[in-house]
């Protein structure tokens, strides 16, 4: 994991994370599962290496070697799937570790790799166990019921240098999808789906929270909402009629149309992908259309590479309606077309992505992504034909 980072699943709990940005097992599983970590960066070794909380919980115990054991305030979700309660003890950091009673929120920083105590060398030694287990007075490694620490931890943006080929696995969000109105932690969970991947493909954070706010008001964000009260849309932004979609993933190789992952992708494409799909307009005829919905003039033009990379410098709210006109054309009649609202919902997931991991979407791509998205991809077809929205 890396520094502030939070992970939930689509129930809303916290996902446990791997607590080092890059994973160097010096010593595999020893006494009581305990596995031994060298800090770690792109350089090499990394004396005094920050350690980040896995999950929200709180100190329960502090010993001799400056290990401290830690409880999560509520259940998290394991890398197995597991549900529960989890425990985690760590030790020889130099400094001294944080008292009895320090609470953290995952992906603060928590705790250092050291030398300190039986120890032969920098690093973190970790044991990992499920439920609330709490020390065992004979040895400082006596941990009850330990479990497997691949069981427990997703690696998610940790960069493996050296992990022994255990079953270390990524936490994979789920989309939810539903004929209906998601509700908020619906939406968040669609919305760290969609960031993920908008992120890792370069797209700018103010243009994301733009997308973002302009489907919240489309179809709170489920891939198959069907348009409520008719009038045919369909989708994460109520593509009109559904055929657009359906014919726009026939010509792009995707499919199927239902997946929200197809869908994020067909957005870009339309955007800025081949002529046979592009459904971006900014000539003067379509924009000035929405004078009266937050348009401006200067939005005549902008392409759509410059929109996915806001080489503006625009706010999410202007992004707003830059997609709104340029790509998504609801009615120009503002009472209708709710053009605030999408604005106000742009800003909300715009402050929302900094919570949900840091925006530092350079780095992030330079380690390269694990998120892969395309699911079965379909042969191109021949003979395409236009069609317009
Ligand atoms: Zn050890």
């Amino acid at each position: 994991m890396i520094r502030g980072q939070r992970l939930f699943d689509s129930q809303g709990n916290e996902v446990c994370l791997f607590p080092l940005e890059y994973m160097y097992i010096s010593n595999g599983p020893h006494n009581l599962k305990a596995i031994d970590f060298l800090g770690w960066n792109a350089e090499g070794r990394v004396y005094d290496c920050e350690c980040y909380a896995p999950f929200s919980g709180s100190v329960v115990y502090t010993g001799n070697d400056h290990n401290m054991i830690y409880w999560s305030n509520s259940p998290v979700r394991f890398a197995d799937g597991t549900l529960d309660y989890a425990t985690i003890l760590v030790a020889h950091s130099m400094t001294s570790p944080p008292s009895v009673g320090t609470s953290f929120t995952q992906g603060d920083l928590w705790y250092h790799t050291g030398n300190y105590g039986q120890s032969s060398g920098d690093h973190l030694h970790m044991e990992v166990a499920k439920g609330h287990v709490m020390w065992d007075s004979s040895t400082w490694t006596n941990l009850d019921s330990p479990y497997d620490m691949w069981n427990m931890m997703s690696v998610n943006d940790t960069t493996r240098v050296n992990d022994l080929g255990y079953n270390w696995r990524l936490y994979n969000l789920q989309w939810i999808a539903r004929d209906d109105y998601l509700n908020q932690s619906e939406m968040e969970n669609n919305a760290t789906i969609i960031i993920n991947y908008y992120r890792s493909i370069g797209l700018e954070d103010r243009t994301i929270a733009a997308i973002l706010g302009n489907m919240q008001s489309e179809s709170t964000l489920s891939p198959i909402l069907n348009e409520r009260g008719g009038g045919g849309g369909y989708g994460l932004v109520q593509w009109t009629p559904k055929s657009d979609l359906i014919n726009a993933c026939n010509t792009l190789g995707l499919s199927p149309y239902t997946s929200g992952d197809v869908q994020i992708q067909v957005i870009i494409q339309e955007i800025t992908g081949p002529q046979s799909v592009r459904q971006w307009y900014t000539t003067q005829g379509f924009i000035s259309n929405y004078y009266n919905s937050g348009a401006t003039s200067d939005m005549v033009g902008i392409s759509g590479d410059d929109f996915l990379h806001n080489t503006m410098n625009w706010p999410p709210e202007k992004l707003a309606i830059m997609f709104m006109a340029g790509y998504e054309r609801p009615s120009y009649n503002p009472l209708i077309n709710h053009y605030i609202q999408r604005q106000a919902n742009a800003r909300s997931w715009f402050n929302f992505m900094s919570g949900v991991t840091p925006p530092t979407p350079e780095n992030r791509r330079k380690r390269g992504y694990n998120f892969v998205l395309f699911n079965r991809r379909r042969r191109f077809r021949n003979g395409q034909t236009r069609f317009f929205r």
